[in-house]
């Protein structure tokens, strides 16, 4: 499990995050729920180790990580405009963070190979980005953050630039990778429905706080306060 424990930030005077605790199981699927502005990205920058806290920690197994680097925490990260290296075909892209660890050459082949089955690119596997749909791309992304089996995947709001119909395929391709990799996800949304439908739990944010942590059910059925309430209730 990755747990935060009372954590700030504050960008210059403004806080963006106010005393957030919250426990990410190992193999859930936990979505950041919460209007624009609510603090949901920063408080995924910070467990990427993209941001420090201004107080607060984060332990993992016991050891505090806080302090410890991006590089070092090694999750796997899909962010909108987290883009595709242009010169590189889908296999080499998808290869890339296996040849920054130093891994074998057959190993490399290996994994990619079977990343890219698991993702059905197979016809595409030549191809520069430019050349594939929102969709593939979108693939070819969520397959180079697997790829080196992280602990953890962070997704931020990874199919909002789509259409209603691709985000639905996308939304079932991320559910179905969930379930055959038990990987733990952590995904950010503004949208209720997205987060009802794909999550295991839903973490509701407003203003920098934490409303709210609990399945889509309980969420759903007993809010616990007015605004989760209110927000849950726009779902048409
Ligand atoms: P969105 O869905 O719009 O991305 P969000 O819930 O992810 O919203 P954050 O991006 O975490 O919200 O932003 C929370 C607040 O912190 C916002 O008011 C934002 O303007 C502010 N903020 C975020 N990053 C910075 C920064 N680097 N410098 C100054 N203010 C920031």
């Amino acid at each position: 499990d990755v747990e935060a424990i009372g954590i700030d930030k504050s960008f210059g005077t403004y806080p963006a995050l106010k005393d957030v605790s919250l426990t990410i199981r190992d193999g859930e699927f936990l979505t950041l729920l919460g209007p624009s502005g609510s603090g949901k990205t920063t408080f995924l920058m910070i467990l990427a180790g993209f941001e420090a806290p201004s107080a607060g920690r984060l332990m993992r197994g016991g050891r505090d990580i806080t302090g410890i680097s991006a590089e070092e925490r090694a999750f796997g990260m899909v962010f909108q405009g987290y883009a595709l290296f242009p010169h590189m075909t889908v296999a080499e892209n998808i290869a890339f963070p296996l040849k920054v660890r130093g891994r074998p050459r057959a190993e490399i082949a290996e994994r990619v190979s079977r990343m890219i089955d698991r993702v059905d690119l197979e016809a595409h596997r030549n191809k520069l980005p430019a050349k594939l749909s929102g969709g593939q791309q979108q693939r070819v992304a969520l397959s180079r953050a697997l790829v080196f089996e992280p602990s953890l995947l962070l997704l931020d709001e990874p199919f909002s630039a789509l259409d209603k119909h691709l985000r639905g395929l996308m939304q079932e391709e991320v559910r179905r990778l969930h379930q055959e990799l038990g990987t733990t996800f952590v995904f950010v949304t503004h949208d209720q429905s997205e987060a009802l439908s794909l999550s295991s739990r839903v973490a509701i944010f407003d203003h920098g706080r934490l409303l709210q942590v609990g399945t889509p059910q309980a969420v759903y059925e007993k809010p616990e306060n007015r605004f989760v309430a209110e927000f849950l209730g726009e779902i048409n």
